[in-house]
């Protein structure tokens, strides 16, 4: 029996343990550094970041913009100023809220992903390719001078892909490190999410060194830079959807296709679970993990890609 036979037989086991979740320490590496002092976000190393602010304000934490310094806005006595007529704001290129171009109940792909779905074409790149198809993409991405252990071609996001600002740990830490490929499929996602008008995306981590599958000891794509945890995203009017307040799913529900439950009529959880089964149509990652996977997912959404996976599922 081949190796993959053996891991689809095992798959159901193996997901009954959290098998690919992605929030557990590792359970044989050593205890990693702090990435910076202090800690990454609110929760520990090497959790994802979970905001625990409403998804109508923005998360706290290390990624969020603080307001310009400057002098006190007390406004002085005298003439007031000559008005300067201004011309009106652009109308914006996607309303805030929709049309949502697609439905979460539109069935998804099966398991078997064919060979030409773009997960299977990343995730089989060599470095080579991968940075030759990068630099005509013109993609926003720095190569890491120095090699990351376990990550093949490791680079930093430094720009917006399709509009789209991808909020992560800056230097040094490790959790804004990714594989190359990981870039070309995070490229592929921004596309989808600038339909539904997102601007902004927030990544907890991607690279973790050491990263282990909790209640397995295997390997995580995270430890190879090859997984993206997503905790929330911004709509074109700054409005923010966190992960965690917007899914409208238990833990066991199916998140996409004609069968998958939605359990509140808000807004911005419809936009987010047609987001996210729109990603999962466009087969860019082996495997998408949402809060209807398990408790570790309740607050991020994991997808990855992974060298040799040949099924794709998003759960
Ligand atoms: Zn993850």
């Amino acid at each position: 029996m081949g190796l993959h036979a053996v891991l689809r037989r095992a798959a159901p086991l193996l997901l009954g343990l959290g098998w690919l979740g992605c929030a557990g320490p590792p359970s044989q590496a050593p205890p990693p550094p702090a990435y910076p002092p202090g800690g990454y976000g609110q929760p520990g190393y090497p959790g994802p970041v979970a905001d625990s602010t409403p998804a109508s304000e923005p998360p706290r934490g290390w990624n969020v913009p603080q307001p310009a310094s400057g002098p006190p806005s007390a406004v002085p006595p005298g003439p007031a100023a000559p008005v300067v007529p201004q011309p009106p704001p652009a109308a914006p290129a996607v309303p805030p809220h929709g049309p949502i171009p697609e439905g979460f109940r539109q069935p998804v792909p099966g398991r078997a992903l064919p060979s030409d779905a773009p997960a299977m074409r990343y995730a089989e790149l060599r470095g080579s390719a991968c940075r030759a198809l990068v630099k005509q993409r013109g993609l926003p991405v720095h190569f890491e001078a120095k090699a990351v252990a376990h990550v093949a071609t490791a680079v930093r996001l430094t720009g917006s892909m399709h509009g789209v600002r991808f909020v992560t740990a800056p230097a040094p830490s490790p959790f804004g490190i990714l594989d190359c490929r990981l870039a070309l499929a995070l490229d592929d996602m921004a596309e989808v999410m600038a339909r539904f008008g997102v601007t902004e995306v927030r990544i907890g981590s991607m690279h973790r060194p050491h990263a282990r599958i909790r209640g397995t000891g295997k390997t995580s794509q995270h430890s190879h830079g090859l997984a993206a945890d997503i905790s929330a995203v911004r709509r074109h009017d700054g409005h923010f959807v966190a992960v965690k307040d917007n899914w409208g799913a238990k833990i066991g529900d199916t998140p996409c296709g004609p069968s998958a439950p939605m359990t509140t009529g808000d807004a911005d959880a419809l936009f987010m679970r047609d987001m996210v089964c729109a990603i999962a149509r466009a087969q860019l990652f082996h495997h998408m993990l949402t809060p209807s996977a398990n408790a570790d997912h309740l607050d991020h959404f994991h997808f990855d890609i992974q060298r040799d996976a040949r099924g794709g599922w998003v759960r």
